[in-house]
């Protein structure tokens, strides 16, 4: 069988309800395009577990702050559409934004308070543009489990709240971060990236990697982490830290003392491009 590309919420709804009535498992990962390894470990992990891989590829406006680059954002559908079939994907979902938005939007997902905080802080409604679409996603995709990266770990809890919340009967699954052999975390965005600046930005890796040091050593006080990975961060000229924080990796309610499970998580500036990293620990 072929690879499916679906642009319509009508056909997707019907393909997905003729999948279910044969008894067949739907997998769904959710994407912006642009693909890249992480992705494909995204697929492959929903290949083990379903009989069907359905891959939604849509940049969705309403995610995207009025500074942000929705318009610069890497597109390339052909691309994607090789790397999708290789990587064993049945179906791409992939509706123009006039299919998703046909009128004015009036509904909105919220999740409340896990939201303030790390990215939360800096792109306002970004979440409630993601939770929102991913929820309209659900209803079109009607999938028995989603797929998503620990590399937007914020976004994983999120979405597993607004999950609970609202009783998708969905189960979610949290991928590892994919890196590149220096350690750099793939990022469809990286491709904005310079030469300089992709040297500079190792500093995001190599920052938690001195955060692990630091505390297999024995260092429990998150501020002293956290200024050591700020001092590292500022000996790179081209990186502005936005935030560096470390949270409980389930409330995401910053910690003062390092103990349990944590997430270390930051954002840097690189030239023009915003970065994301974190790691999860757990010490006692
Ligand atoms: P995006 O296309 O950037 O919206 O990402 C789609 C999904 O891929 C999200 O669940 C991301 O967390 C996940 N993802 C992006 N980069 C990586 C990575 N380096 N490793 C694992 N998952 C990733």
């Amino acid at each position: 069988m072929g690879m499916k590309i679906i642009t319509q919420i009508r056909q997707m709804q019907a393909e997905s309800n003729k999948l279910r009535h044969q008894g067949k498992k739907i997998g769904f990962v959710p994407t912006m395009g642009a693909l890249h390894e992480g992705h494909l470990s995204l697929i492959r992990q929903a290949r083990l577990e379903n009989d069907v891989v359905v891959m939604s590829i849509f940049v969705n406006p309403i995610q995207f702050g009025p500074e942000e680059d929705y318009q610069t954002y890497p597109r390339d559908f052909s691309r994607d559409e090789e790397l999708a079939k290789d990587g064993g994907v049945e179906i791409i979902f992939y509706p123009a934004v006039e299919e998703m938005y046909p009128q004015e939007l009036l509904t909105f997902v919220n999740v409340e308070r896990l939201t303030d905080g790390l990215c939360g802080k800096f792109r306002p409604d970004h979440f409630r543009g993601v939770t929102t679409v991913v929820a309209k996603l659900f209803n079109i995709v009607k999938p028995h489990r989603t797929y998503f990266g620990q590399k937007d770990y914020q976004q994983a809890v999120v979405i597993k709240h607004m999950i609970e919340d609202l009783n998708f009967d969905i189960e979610l699954v949290i991928v590892p971060i994919v890196r590149d052999s220096d350690g750099l975390a793939l990022s469809s965005r990286n491709t904005y990236l310079s030469q300089k600046e992709r040297a500079s930005a190792l500093v995001l890796s190599k920052s938690l990697q001195q955060a692990k040091e630091l505390l297999d050593s024995g260092e429990r006080h998150s501020k002293n982490v956290i200024s050591r990975m700020n001092d590292l961060i500022k000996g790179e000229k081209l990186a502005r830290v936005q935030y560096i924080e470390i949270v409980d990796s389930q409330t995401l309610e910053p910690v003062e003392i390092v103990e349990k499970e944590v997430l270390i998580a930051l954002a840097v500036i690189i030239g023009k491009t915003r970065l994301i990293d974190n790691m999860v620990l757990k010490y006692n």
